[in-house]
């Protein structure tokens, strides 16, 4: 697992091969990318003694957690997210516009071939 801020979205590497990322995503990961992921509540709890509630949701296919720390006013105090072991992709970055697109495209091509099959 890999947890990583909000604040942390990271630029791609230069010499990065998007499209053969992409080819080697399982369709969860490609699903999830595309359509977001599918939260259900997971975990939560009141912590007193911090005068925090903590509260984890988590990604029905992925397996992704969202955690975030509320004070008890409601207001965040700290959110993140824990990927599953492989969900990221070293030197991707984030993934914006036309490379969204690659990203719709070869989940819709997994489909049809699962039509097909
Ligand atoms: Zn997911």
């Amino acid at each position: 697992m890999v947890a990583v801020s909000d604040k942390d979205a990271d630029m791609r590497d230069p010499n990065f091969d998007l499209t053969a990322a992409i080819d080697a995503m399982p369709d969860t990961h490609l699903l999830c990318r595309d359509f977001g992921h599918t939260w259900r509540r997971f975990m939560a709890r009141h912590v007193p003694a911090h005068h925090v509630y903590e509260q984890t949701l988590r990604c029905t296919r992925c397996k992704t957690l969202r955690e975030r720390v509320l004070n008890e006013r409601g207001i965040v105090v700290s959110s993140k997210y824990v990927y599953p072991d492989g969900y990221l992709v070293k030197g991707m970055g984030y993934l914006a516009g036309e490379d969204r697109g690659l990203i719709r495209l070869a989940a819709i091509q997994s489909d049809l071939a699962k039509q097909v099959a």
